[in-house]
């Protein structure tokens, strides 16, 4: 395939690229600045190995240097800012990068490798050096690593087809119009965020960035500015829409709705954006399927409330007989984890589907729901429970800000759910909390036992870290409700 920025700046030199609200570049300009920084970074001698790592939020400069990277051929092996540089050593030396680039204020001390600042690339000057012409379709062009919400992240090898099929497959769903512009809100260095930049640029869309996610400031962009999409996980809704609820004005006349994906997300919630009109289109996806692979589509939306969709064109999704686990085919999947062939292979089946892990169902016209990860089941007495379908349950619930489930040994029933909140009240008691759940879900999926927490575990998407609260158990750090 001719490399995409290239071909985007041959078909739409002036449509815009990319913009932070401040600066913004058109497709030619995004060629030409990327030649640029490919010229500087040459220079410096950054781009002597085929790996090189970027540590950045949504900035522009950032934006901008993953551009570059990937029009230079490269491999760029994304880092996530949130990590400590422990955690980043790990990543580092499991994909045996030398060189990093960072945004100029984010924090590179203690990192194992060479270090370039992203202002440093633009002091320097240029080199002679040529662009790559083709993006080939079996090439990395991105090293992306899971969020981590089950353990050690794995390094997903993201490939240039995988990147197309991923784009085309939601282009074929949600549509494009010349009017699109989505905005960047989640971190370019998940799949989420990077997802975009790679739509913008097969698509010739525009991407706005914005650096960080303040729901009002969000808001007002989706009233003021003309806005089509936005992609978001389940924390951001629930922000916007209770900025939404304060009886805000309502989003411009162009926008056409939410992307909403990366975890479960509860009924009411999505019953409450309706009422306030706020199209919302749910997906299923991980790292590994660069994106969504199920998803919603803007008709069937209202009327299929709290599922994930359909598996888009290109995917295929089966049900495993006996776990209901969901297995995939498509084109959009990873060919590896790096460096762990094994752990590839442990999650592929003999005849060559891809294990997720994760567990569903169809309902009668063909649309998938989501009950959550496998290895979170709780089997109880014989029944089994997912925590997402719990806390979902007690997502209203006056008592307590926040509830997170998992499942404990037990004598008598094999396995209980037991709960940890953060409370509203001083007050609270176990059996209040066990009553409300009692008049919203069957008895045996009400936790038994409820623990105090001030704040929960999460990975850098916000994910909950069941495996933490696990510990908090095991070293007897968690105090009981009464
Ligand atoms: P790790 O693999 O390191 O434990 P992770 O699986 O959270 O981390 P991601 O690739 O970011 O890393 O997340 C993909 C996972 O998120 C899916 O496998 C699924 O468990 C969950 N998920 C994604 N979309 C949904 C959804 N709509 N509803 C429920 N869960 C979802
Ligand atoms: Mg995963």
């Amino acid at each position: 395939m001719e490399n995409w920025i290239k071909k985007q700046a041959a078909l739409a030199p002036t449509r815009t690229a990319v913009t932070n609200g401040t600066t913004s570049l058109s497709f030619a300009q995004l060629a030409q600045t990327t030649d640029q920084l490919d010229r500087k970074l040459a220079a410096l001698g950054a781009l002597k190995e085929q790996r090189v790592a970027l540590l950045t939020d949504n900035s522009l400069a950032g934006y901008l240097t993953a551009m570059a990277l990937l029009n230079a051929g490269k491999t760029i092996v994304w880092l996530n800012r949130r990590l400590s540089a422990q955690e980043l050593n790990y990543q580092l030396a499991d994909s045996q990068v030398n060189v990093c680039l960072y945004e100029d204020q984010l924090d590179v001390n203690g990192l194992n490798c060479q270090t370039i600042s992203l202002s440093q690339v633009k002091a320097t000057p240029e080199q002679a050096f040529t662009a790559c012409s083709d993006f080939n379709t079996t090439a990395a062009a991105s090293i992306m690593y899971t969020s981590g919400t089950t353990g050690q992240p794995k390094g997903v090898v993201q490939t240039f087809g995988n990147h197309f099929s991923s784009a085309t497959a939601s282009a074929l769903n949600l549509g494009v119009t010349p009017a699109d512009e989505w905005l960047c809100t989640v971190p370019i260095f998940h799949i989420s965020g990077f997802s975009i930049m790679m739509r913008g640029l097969i698509y010739g869309m525009t991407v706005r960035l914005t650096n960080r996610f303040d729901a009002e400031e969000i808001h007002q962009m989706l009233v003021n500015e003309p806005i089509t999409m936005i992609s978001v996980v389940p924390y951001m809704l629930k922000k916007l829409l209770a900025v939404k609820q304060a009886g805000q004005a309502s989003y411009n006349q162009q926008f056409r709705g939410m992307l909403l994906g990366g975890g479960p997300i509860d009924q009411a919630t999505l019953k409450q954006c309706q009422e306030l009109n706020i199209s919302v289109v749910q997906s299923y996806g991980m790292t590994e399927t660069c994106s969504q692979i199920v998803a919603l589509s803007f008709t069937d939306a209202p009327q299929h409330i709290g599922s994930s969709g359909k598996p888009l064109f290109l995917t295929q999704l089966r049900l495993a007989e006996d776990t209901n686990e969901i297995q995939i085919k498509t084109p959009a999947l990873s060919p590896a984890y790096l460096g762990q062939p094994e752990k590839r292979a442990a999650k592929t089946t003999a005849d060559g589907w891809f294990k997720t892990g994760d567990i569903g169902h169809f309902d009668a016209d063909g649309f998938l729901y989501i009950h959550g990860r496998g290895d979170d089941m709780i089997i109880s007495g014989g029944e089994n429970i997912f925590p997402d379908e719990v806390e979902a349950a007690y997502a209203q619930c006056p008592f307590a800000a926040d509830i997170a489930v998992i499942g404990v040994n037990d004598d008598q029933w094999e396995q209980k759910p037991v709960a940890f909140v953060i409370p509203n009240e001083q007050t609270l008691l176990a059996r209040d909390l066990i009553d409300y759940g009692r008049e919203r879900l069957a008895h045996y999926k009400v936790p038994k036992n409820f623990y105090l927490i001030d704040q929960f575990p999460r990975n850098a998407s916000g994910k909950l870290q069941r495996f933490k609260l696990r510990q908090f158990l095991d070293e007897h750090r968690a105090k009981e409700l009464e």
